[in-house]
C-alpha cells in the first residue's frame, strides 16, 4: 500500500505544470516538483484555476482539498496539486517560435482538413501544398495545410483554384510556442483559460 502511494506520488510530482511569467503569460511547462520548488522557494505562486488567485506555499497548503482534486500526501501536509504557477520576479517572453514541423502542423490544424473541415486522425490526413512543390511551393508554415485523403485526391499537382477547393483560411504561423505541444492527454483542462490560442480553433490559430 505504501509502495504503491509512494509510485502514485512520484507520478503526481512528474505531472506538467503551466507556468505563467508576470503577465499571466505562459512561458513554459514544468514539472510539479520543479513548480513545488519555485513556489516553496518564493520565486513564484500558485494560481488556483477556478477563481485565478494566487497562493503562496503557505497558504496553499492550508486550502481545502475540493472532491477530485489531486493532492499528494506527505507527514502531516497533504498539497492540492497545482496545475498553473506565476513567476513573481521574471517577465521574459516564451522563447521560441513553433518551428515548422509535421508534429506542430497537426496540431495547428487540429487534425482538421483545410479545405473541406473533417477531422481525422493522422493516419488519415497528409500535408497538402497549398502551391504545389512541383511548381515552386515551399514547404513552410504559409504554403502547407492538412488535407484528408479525398481532398488530397482531388487537390492533387493543382492549386486550390484549379482543383475547385477553398482553403478555410490562409496559413500562416501559429501564434503559440512549443512548449505548449504535449500530448492532449498531458495537458491540463484548465490551461486553456491560460493559452488563448490552443483556444481559437474555429477561426484563428
Ligand atoms: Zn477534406
Amino acid at each position: 500500500m505504501q509502495a504503491a502511494e509512494n509510485v502514485r506520488r512520484a507520478d503526481l510530482l512528474e505531472r506538467a505544470t503551466l507556468v505563467l511569467n508576470r503577465s499571466w503569460q505562459p512561458v513554459h511547462v514544468t514539472t510539479v516538483r520543479r513548480a513545488l520548488c519555485s513556489v516553496y522557494r518564493g520565486s513564484a505562486r500558485i494560481i488556483c484555476p477556478e477563481t485565478l488567485a494566487t497562493f503562496d506555499f503557505v497558504d496553499w497548503i492550508e486550502q481545502p482539498a475540493l472532491p477530485g482534486a489531486a493532492t499528494i500526501r506527505t507527514p502531516g501536509v497533504q498539497v492540492v496539486v497545482p496545475e498553473v504557477i506565476l513567476l513573481c520576479r521574471y517577465n521574459r517572453l516564451p522563447r521560441h517560435e513553433a518551428p515548422f514541423t509535421r508534429q506542430n502542423l497537426f496540431l495547428r490544424d487540429d487534425y482538421t482538413c483545410q479545405y473541406c473541415g473533417k477531422r481525422a486522425t493522422a493516419s488519415l490526413l497528409s500535408v497538402d501544398h497549398v502551391q504545389p512543390k512541383s511548381r515552386g511551393g515551399s514547404t513552410n508554415w504559409e504554403n502547407c495545410v492538412l488535407a484528408c485523403v479525398g481532398c488530397n485526391a482531388r487537390k492533387a499537382d493543382l492549386t486550390p483554384r484549379e482543383a475547385g477547393l477553398r482553403l478555410r483560411r490562409a496559413p500562416e504561423r501559429p501564434r503559440w510556442t512549443p512548449f505548449l505541444n504535449l500530448r492532449p492527454s498531458q495537458r491540463m483542462e484548465s490551461w486553456s483559460k491560460f493559452t488563448p490560442g490552443r483556444r481559437r480553433r474555429k477561426n484563428d490559430y
